[in-house]
């Protein structure tokens, strides 16, 4: 459930007009509802209330700091991948204690920092990564809690690109190799073990993969524990995903009741890593007609926002629903199938392909389910400044971060001649 809608024929986002928004802002911009991140995250939080626990939001999903610092109060931990996702969150006012730092290609100055500031745990992805952060904690005398991320070679039946748990993709560590790689970890000096992880993919729309990979990392623990290799925690990544067309996801509380009935009677903290599930649609994307161009083969409304800032539909041919900003008939509007693309030279550059509109040049539309994978992945192809991000929270209107100026495009480049 999401805080956006329409009231008479306007949409809006909690109890704020999309079209005063437009209006204020300017378009192309993201709206985010602080309702929907809150209830969200609480969907995961709520239901494991009563066992030891700690849901790191993946702030790559959305690393807005007014998103971080609303959920870092709501009692967030944070799932990091950068030095910059580091000092993005720690800025956001976020408890160090509870961040997890994942990513297969950590640096040694980013592990020094993260040990420096105290984070919860490291989640490794092969052996000569433990090496690495062994020589970084052993040279600053610091030690370094450490996870596995164990690749347990399940299909999570997602999208390729966001598929990561197969055993042919470069994360984690191999299954079979599992004992090995503790007890060399143990073995360590500036480590000390103390959970397991695995992150099987994205957008997962059942819970079998997830509870097959549980299972899997639980029959690792008791080998491990028969091996006096004491783990404390179990990570289970994040992934769920979203309603964007007609898929029906689980539950957060189904999956996770699932869980729990898997880790009664064991001494153990869960872990989530959550970031779409969270994010999505607590966000929608708004863009404005900038014309209909209709030939003999198709129609095409084209809108003021691209593939640069939106690139999930280029990206992966994901699907996003897209919908009239008001529903108010209007002279001039067309009622037809349109593909809705921006104004860049890639044919790649659409939202939405054979969408049934009505509407004329200068209307706005929504693109739904935008809070995740959407700001974050915009770039500035085509010289085009990024969008300002803007946050709802009832009546209240906050502008979280703002429209980049044309000058902000060019201004660490530097010309030869001058
Ligand atoms: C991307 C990622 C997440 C978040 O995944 P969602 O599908 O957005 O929930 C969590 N953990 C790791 C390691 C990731 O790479």
């Amino acid at each position: 459930m999401d805080h956006f809608g329409y009231r008479g024929s306007d949409l809006y986002a909690e109890d704020v007009s999309i079209n005063e928004i437009a209006e204020r802002f300017g378009t192309p911009c993201f709206v985010y509802s602080k309702a929907t991140l809150i209830r969200h995250f609480h969907a995961y939080a709520d239901a494991i209330a009563d066992i030891p626990h700690l849901v790191c939001y993946g702030m790559k999903a959305n690393s807005n700091l007014a998103v971080l610092e609303l959920l870092a109060k709501e009692g967030a931990g944070f799932d990091i991948v950068s030095i910059g996702e580091l000092e993005r969150v720690i800025q956001a006012g976020a408890n160090p204690h509870k961040i997890v730092f994942s990513g297969v290609g950590k640096q040694a100055h980013e592990m020094q920092r993260a040990l420096e500031v105290g984070i919860h745990c490291f989640n490794i992805e092969s052996l000569a990564e433990l090496d690495q952060l062994n020589s970084v904690a052993t040279k600053i005398g610091i030690t370094a809690p450490v996870s596995l991320r164990i690749n347990p070679d399940v299909d999570p039946k997602t999208h390729p690109y966001i598929s990561t748990g197969l055993k042919d993709n470069k994360f984690g560590i191999a299954h079979n190799n599992t004992l090995q790689a503790y007890k060399y970890a143990q073995s360590l000096k500036g480590l000390r073990v103390i959970g397991i992880d695995c992150h099987i993919g994205s957008q997962l729309t059942e819970t079998g993969p997830l509870l097959e990979a549980l299972d899997k990392l639980l029959e690792l623990i008791e080998l491990l524990n028969a091996e006096g290799i004491v783990i404390k925690h179990i990570d289970l990544g994040g992934g769920l995903g979203v309603t964007y067309q007609d898929e029906t996801p689980p539950h957060p509380a189904e999956y996770l009741a699932a869980v729990k009935s898997r880790l009664a009677g064991r001494n153990l903290k869960l872990i989530l890593e959550p970031g779409r599930s969270i994010a999505a649609n607590a966000g929608i994307f708004i863009t404005r007609t900038i014309l209909i161009k209709t030939n003999q083969e198709q129609n095409f409304a084209i809108v003021d926002g691209a593939m640069n800032d939106l690139i999930r539909p280029a990206l992966y041919g994901a699907w996003q629903r897209i919908i009239p900003v008001s529903t108010t008939d209007k002279e001039g509007q067309i009622e037809a199938l349109f593909d809705v693309v921006g104004p860049i030279c890639e044919s790649g550059d659409f939202f939405g392909k054979n969408r049934l509109l009505k509407i004329a040049a200068g209307d706005l539309l929504a693109v739904r389910s935008s809070g995740a994978y959407g700001f974050v992945m915009a770039s500035n192809y085509n010289s085009r400044p990024r969008a300002p991000e803007i946050l709802v929270d009832g009546k209240e209107i906050y502008l979280i971060r703002e429209r980049e100026s044309l000058e902000s495009l060019w201004a660490l480049e530097h010309r030869v001649n001058k």
